[in-house]
């Protein structure tokens, strides 16, 4: 555990968890831009995982391969999910990130909110805890990295120990 109290605790309910996507563009390089953007959006220094290269799911046939990566932060004082998503999807728009015309089409930046601390959503625009977070390891191999004792609201292990017993389906590799 990392006892530099300016770093969130990677066990603290208070954290918010954001997954970051790409397919399309130099990957690395948008999701390094979007990781510092992010750092505005916490009160202490952002914890980043590293850059893992996973296979696309539930995406058209032919798409390229992601480059996908989670922060924790501690969203600011008044900050809500929805005050969050509407910041997360200007970034995303900003980084190049066109209107949604095929289901899962490649893009230069996907941002989705894992958790809001124990923040819950079932609206139209929000669901909170994200719904298949706990299944994907495009999520969890690098939300192990920074969060790994972390409980997701609604599941009763780990991070950690949900991605020990992930079947071994989809493919991640750090880069
Ligand atoms: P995506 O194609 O993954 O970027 O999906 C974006 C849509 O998912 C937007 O219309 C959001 O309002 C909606 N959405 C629902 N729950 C979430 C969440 N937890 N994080 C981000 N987007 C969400």
């Amino acid at each position: 555990m990392n006892s530099d109290s300016k770093v969130p605790d990677s066990a603290s309910p208070n954290l918010a968890v954001i997954a970051l996507g790409s397919n399309l563009g130099d990957s690395g390089q948008l999701l390094h831009a979007a990781m510092d953007r992010l750092q505005a959006f916490s009160e202490k220094p952002l914890r980043c995982s590293s850059l893992w290269q996973t296979a696309p799911v539930d995406c058209p046939p032919g798409s390229p391969a992601f480059v996908n990566a989670v922060v924790a932060l501690v969203p600011r004082e008044g900050e809500t999910p929805e005050s969050l998503l509407a910041e997360l999807q200007m970034l995303e728009k900003e980084f190049g990130r066109s209107p949604k015309l095929v289901f899962n089409a490649p893009r230069p930046l996907d941002l989705d909110i894992i958790a809001f601390g124990n923040e819950v959503r079932a609206t139209p625009s929000l669901t909170l805890p994200h719904p298949r977070a706990h299944l994907r390891r495009f999520v969890l191999a690098p939300l192990a990295e920074v969060a790994p004792d972390f409980v997701l609201l609604g599941q009763t292990q780990t991070v950690a120990e949900l991605l020990a017993v992930l079947p071994s389906e989809e493919s991640a590799r750090r880069l």
